[in-house]
């Protein structure tokens, strides 16, 4: 960015890019903040995101959000990683310094800030967590019950193959695999469920599962945020489990990524969720 006087801008890059709410949410705050600036979203194809990255950045774009299927190769084009990108292998967030581009990785203190908002900090250390899904955003949320304490983490995935590379990469964690089609027994003795896995988001298969061996204290998060109420969400409300969708996670991972391209650091408010409900609603 040296020599760089003109609005700061930054992009979201995924494929596709174009339903992601974080043009509303960066967009929110670049308004809020009187900053000059804009946040656009590209879609962009696999085999194009090197040569991407690479213009924005000569283009002095201060840096950019990573969103599927491209958060590996993130981590593989930026330097100075953060502990959670190390940890994960998965850059959500690029910064554009002066000669390099840094690679961080927001998802875990996101997903950790939003579940003690909702929950409570000690909410992850009574009992075993059960995750669904070993994708890279089920190892950030692997990774940050393991800090806040969890003492076992149960994870069920289609594929137990990315499950046991997902236990491998954590090394230390507490991580338990389970069958995908046992996932129901998973369910014993359990404190928590987060759905980590594409199922229930708009246009993917339903979440299809029965809560019916959940304990009743157990508590259940969805990340997926559109729509906003999953069937999971709902099935567990209505077994009277108290819940946390996937805006929190994605207001909270956002944080970090604006403070560093923006230089303004900006507030989670009850006014940034109804934009954010509006958003997804007019879809
Ligand atoms: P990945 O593509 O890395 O992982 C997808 C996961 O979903 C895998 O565990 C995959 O299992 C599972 N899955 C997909 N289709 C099926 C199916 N038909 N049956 C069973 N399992 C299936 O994606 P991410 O980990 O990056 O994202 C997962 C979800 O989290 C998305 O919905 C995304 O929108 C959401 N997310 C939300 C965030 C937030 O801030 N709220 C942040 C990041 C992600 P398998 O390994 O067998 O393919």
């Amino acid at each position: 960015m040296s020599g760089h006087t003109g609005p700061r801008l930054a992009a979201i890059i995924g494929w596709p890019a174009s339903h992601s709410l974080s043009p509303v949410l960066h967009g929110y705050w670049l308004k809020k903040y009187g900053i000059s600036g804009a946040y656009v979203p590209l879609s962009v194809r696999p085999e194009d995101f090197g040569e991407c990255v690479a213009a924005l950045a000569r283009m002095e774009f201060a840096g950019a959000s990573v969103t599927v299927p491209h958060k590996e190769a993130a981590f593989a084009l930026s330097v100075g990683h953060d502990e959670d990108a190390i940890a994960t292998g998965a850059v959500n967030t690029l910064v554009f310094d002066d000669a390099k581009i840094r690679g961080l990785n927001t998802d875990v203190n996101g997903f950790a800030t939003a579940f003690a908002e909702s929950f409570g900090e000690e909410a992850a250390k009574s009992a075993p967590a059960v995750i669904l899904g070993a994708g890279g955003a089920a190892r950030a949320v692997a990774l940050a019950l393991w800090r806040m304490g969890a003492p076992e983490i149960r994870i069920a995935n289609r594929t137990r193959a990315r499950a046991q590379t997902m236990r491998s990469a954590l090394k230390d964690a507490p991580i338990e695999i389970v069958e995908w089609a046992d996932w129901a027994n998973a369910f014993e003795g359990a404190g928590l469920l987060v759905n980590a896995t594409s199922l229930g988001l708009a246009g993917q298969p339903a979440l299809e599962i029965s809560l019916e061996k959940l304990p009743q204290a157990a508590v259940v998060a969805d990340i997926v945020y559109n729509p906003l109420e999953t069937n999971l969400l709902r099935a567990a409300r209505a077994r009277g489990h108290k819940t946390m969708d996937g805006l929190g996670m994605l207001m909270q991972q956002a944080v970090p990524a604006f403070a560093a391209w923006f230089r303004v650091e900006p507030q989670v408010t009850a006014g940034l969720r109804a934009t954010l409900e509006k958003a997804l609603t007019r879809g």
